[in-house]
C-alpha cells in the first residue's frame, strides 16, 4: 500500500517543527502530530535559557526575532549558597518566548502546506516485519508514511516499542535531571542577569537558576532524580529565602530533561527520533532547545536525501544511517564529551564544585577544541588540588571517547556493539571517580 505521507512526525516542539517546516517547503508530504492544542505548540515547562544561535533556526522558520526573544542577557554569574559570587562568564543568552514563538510557527507551519492533526496522542508504532509503517493514535487512527519520525521530547512512549531493536531504548534513572520551575512576581536587584546557584547540598547532581525579566523573575532547580528525599518544592522554598524573593507565584510546574549524551542511534526501518526524543541536548546544562534544533537540522538534510533516493516504500536502516554518521561527528562526540563533564561535576564535593566553578574562564563557548582548552588550562591552574586525579581521569576517558567516535559503525550491524564499548568507557570512567575521594 502506498503511504499518503513522506513523513509522520510525532511531537512538534522545537525539532519536530523544525524538521515539519523543511521538509514540506521542500515539497514532501508532511503530517505534524501534537497532542496540544495547535494554539499551545511550543508551550511546555522549560526555562527557555538559549544560546542566540537558535536565532538562526528561527529565521529559515520566518519568526520574528522581536517575537522570540524575551530579554537578553551578556554574561552568566554564579553563586555559593551564601550568596557570594565565585564566578562571571561572558556568555550570551536570551530567554525564549516559547508561547508565542509556537504561535507564530503555527501559522508558519500551515503556511508551507503542513498537516496539523493537534489534541491527539501518538501512543504506538505499527510494526510489521520489523519496519515501522505507520504511527496509531488515541483515537484509534493509522497514520502511515514512509518514514515516522519520533520528537516526542523526553517521554520516549514511541522509542520503548522498539525495545531489543534499537540500542538504548531505556534511559538509565542517573541521566535524568527533575525540574521545577516557578514565575515569581517579584525580581531581586542583586541579580541583575542569568545566574546560577550550586551547592550540593541544597540541589544535588544539578543547579538552582534565576531568570531576572523585566518586571517579574523565573526560578527554577534541577537535580537527580535518583537522590533519597528529592522534596523539589523544599528545596525550591529553600533557595527563595536564600534570595530572598517573596513575589505571588505566577505559575508552577515540572518536568524532565535528559542529561547525558545522545543515544547510539536515532534510526530504524522507517523510524528516526530527533531532539530530546534522542537525547540531543547540552548533558550539562540540560539546555535542549539549540540541540534540537542542530539535531533537527542534521536529520533534516539526511532524510531528505534518503527520501530522495530511496526506491523503497518505507525509508530502512541503511537509507537513514547516514544521519547517524553526520550527528556523530558534528555533535555526538561533543555531547559525550560533555557528559564526562557532567558526571565530573556530580562526582565533585561541594567544596571542590565551588573551587572548579572559581576557576572557570571568563568566556565560554561549547566547542570542542575550546573545552579541550578549558580543561587543560583549568587543570594547570589547580595541580595541586586533590581534583588534579580526577581530571586526568576525565583526560583519559575523553582520549578514549575520541577514539571510538573516529570508530563508529559505518554500518547499522555493529551498532549494539560499538555501543557496549561506549557504554563500558562510561561505567569505568564512574567507577575511577567515585573511587576519588
Ligand atoms: C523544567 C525544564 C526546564 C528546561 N529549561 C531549558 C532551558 O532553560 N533551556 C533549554 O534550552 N532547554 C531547556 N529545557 C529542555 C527543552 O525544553 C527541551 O530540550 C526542548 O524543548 C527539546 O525540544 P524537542 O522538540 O526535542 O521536544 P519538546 O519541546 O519536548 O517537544 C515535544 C512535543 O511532543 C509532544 N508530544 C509528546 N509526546 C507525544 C505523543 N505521544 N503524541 C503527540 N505529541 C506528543 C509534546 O506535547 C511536545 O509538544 C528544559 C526542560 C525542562 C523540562
Amino acid at each position: 500500500m502506498k503511504s499518503h505521507f513522506d513523513a509522520v512526525i510525532v511531537g512538534g516542539g522545537p525539532a519536530g517543527s523544525y524538521l515539519a517546516y523543511n521538509l514540506s517547503k521542500d515539497g514532501f508530504k508532511v503530517i505534524l502530530i501534537d497532542n496540544k492544542p495547535l494554539s499551545h505548540l511550543w508551550d511546555k515547562p522549560c526555562g527557555a535559557i538559549a544560546s542566540p544561535l537558535i536565532l538562526n533556526y528561527l529565521d529559515r522558520m520566518g519568526i520574528n526575532r522581536d517575537i522570540a526573544i524575551e530579554e537578553k542577557y551578556n554574561y552568566v554569574k554564579v553563586f555559593n549558597r551564601n550568596m557570594n559570587e565565585i564566578a562571571e562568564v561572558k556568555l550570551p543568552l536570551i530567554k525564549v518566548n516559547r508561547q508565542e514563538v509556537g504561535k507564530e510557527l503555527a501559522n508558519e507551519l500551515c503556511n508551507v502546506g503542513v498537516k496539523i492533526i493537534d489534541k491527539k496522542m501518538g501512543v504506538k508504532l505499527k510494526v510489521r516485519d520489523d519496519i515501522v509503517s505507520a504511527v496509531i493514535l488515541n483515537n484509534g487512527e493509522n497514520i502511515c508514511g514512509r518514514l515516522i519520525i519520533d520528537a516526542t521530547g523526553f517521554t520516549g512512549i514511541l522509542r520503548h516499542q522498539l525495545r531489543g531493536k534499537i540500542p538504548e531504548w531505556l534511559i538509565d534513572k542517573e541521566d535524568l535531571v527533575i525540574a521545577v520551575i516557578e514565575d515569581n512576581s517579584e525580581r531581586r536587584r542583586l541579580f541583575e542577569t542569568f545566574s546560577l546557584i550550586i551547592d550540593k547540598g541544597i540541589v544535588p547532581g544539578g543547579y538552582a537558576w534565576y531568570t531576572p525579566l523585566e518586571d517579574r523573575t523565573i526560578i527554577g532547580i534541577g537535580l537527580q532524580p535518583v537522590i533519597p528525599n528529592i522534596m523539589l518544592s523544599k528545596r525550591l522554598l529553600y533557595i527563595k529565602k536564600l534570595i530572598g524573593i517573596r513575589g505571588k507565584i505566577l505559575g508552577r510546574s515540572i518536568g524532565v530533561i535528559y542529561a547525558r549524551r545522545a543515544l547510539a542511534s536515532f534510526v530504524y526501518n522507517g523510524y528516526a527520533m530527533v531532539g530530546d526524543a534522542g537525547a540531543q541536548g547540552n548533558p550539562l546544562l540540560g539546555g535542549g532547545i539549540l540541540g534540537a534544533f542542530i539535531g533537527a537540522n542534521i536529520a533534516y538534510e539526511q532524510i531528505k536525501k534518503a527520501l530522495e533516493e530511496s526506491k523503497g516504500e518505507n525509508l530502512m536502516i541503511s537509507d537513514l544511517w547516514g544521519y547517524n554518521i553526520e550527528f556523530m561527528k558534528k555533535r555526538g562526540r561533543l555531547l559525550a564529551i560533555l557528559d564526562i563533564i557532567r558526571l565530573f561535576t556530580q562526582a565533585l564535593s561541594n567544596e571542590d564544585l565551588i573551587r572548579f566553578a572559581r576557576q572557570l574562564p571568563q568566556e565560554i563557548t561549547f566547542k570542542l577544541d575550546d573545552i579541550v582548552k578549558i580543561g587543560m588550562e583549568t587543570l594547570g591552574t589547580i595541580i595541586k588540588a586533590r581534583i588534579f586525579w580526577k581530571m586526568i581521569d576525565v583526560i583519559k576517558a575523553i582520549q578514549r571517547i575520541q577514539i571510538l567516535f573516529d570508530k563508529y559503525p559505518n554500518s547499522p550491524e555493529k551498532i549494539f556493539e560499538w555501543t557496549k564499548e561506549v557504554n563500558s568507557i562510561f561505567s569505568e570512567f564512574k567507577k575511577d571517580i567515585y573511587k576519588r575521594k
